[in-house]
């Protein structure tokens, strides 16, 4: 905790503790309720340090204040970038913000993940719904150090193929051969072609070995938890 509020102060240039404005640049429709805000600083920060995993407290002025993960890319500062589900007074708010529109910033507050202890090993994400966003700066991460960790696998579920987030990024990674993405839906609907069921029965289908794997989780808690017992079944370190 000490270690990352030090981090965002040298970085920010600016107390953690104080708001600070944010004029939103683009919003990016993701799904037909959740949506992701580029913002840029308006009173004198440029850049917004962060380490992957952490999250900002994001105020609606005349609404909320409401915590949000950043789900950018910690190596371009210039932007701040916040993927928000949209389900009671403050996200719906914020889903109507537009271009120009201000918010005010406090963060990064919380602990990182620990991704420099991870060199070497193989590592597994496995993310439910709106939890992929908490964990794409850790993929943004590891991809752009990709030579120093073995297998990278990437496990995501959703509830349809409808609410799948960052969906021409995922194409991407697919496409890529350092890295595995499974996608699975709970329902499918459409012509969805590819896995139905919850995001743990992929685990055991992945290709990664158990002993030097660790795995990053996020997404609701009873996925969560058993996506922990099926790692615990197979050895793996959560
Ligand atoms: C550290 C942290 C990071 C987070 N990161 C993210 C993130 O990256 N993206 C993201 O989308 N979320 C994230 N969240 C969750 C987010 O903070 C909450 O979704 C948000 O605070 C909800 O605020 P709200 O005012 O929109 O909803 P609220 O109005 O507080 O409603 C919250 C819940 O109550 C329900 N509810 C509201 N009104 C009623 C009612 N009248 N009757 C019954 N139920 C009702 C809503 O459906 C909703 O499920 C994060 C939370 C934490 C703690």
């Amino acid at each position: 905790m000490e270690k990352t509020i030090k981090a965002g102060v040298r970085r920010n240039g600016a107390d953690h503790l104080r708001t600070n404005q944010y004029r939103v640049k683009r919003v990016h429709n993701e799904t037909h309720d959740t949506f992701t805000l580029y913002l840029e600083s308006i009173n004198g920060t440029r850049e917004f340090g962060f380490e992957a995993g952490q999250f900002n407290m994001l105020y609606v002025y005349g609404i909320g204040e409401i915590p949000i993960s950043i789900s950018g890319d910690p190596s371009r500062p210039e932007f701040l970038v916040h993927t928000t589900r949209a389900v009671g007074t403050v996200t719906k708010a914020m889903r109507e913000l537009k271009r120009g529109d201000v918010v005010g910033i406090r963060g990064p507050y919380g602990a990182s993940w620990p991704l420099d202890s991870l060199e070497g090993r193989d590592v597994v994400f496995i993310a439910g719904g709106i939890g992929l966003a908490p964990l794409r700066p850790a993929m943004y991460h590891v991809l752009s150090r990709r030579e120093l960790y073995g297998k990278v696998v990437l496990l995501y579920g959703t509830r349809t193929p409808i609410d799948i987030l960052f969906r021409k990024e995922l194409e991407t990674w697919k496409s890529r051969f350092d890295l595995d993405v499974y996608v699975t839906v709970d329902r499918a609907i459409g012509n969805w072609r590819g896995y139905v069921g919850v995001v743990t029965l992929l685990v055991s289908r992945a290709p990664y070995t158990p002993r030097d794997t660790v795995s990053l989780v996020c997404g609701p808690e009873i996925m969560m938890r058993y996506s922990i017992m099926e790692l615990e079944k197979t050895r793996r370190e959560p």
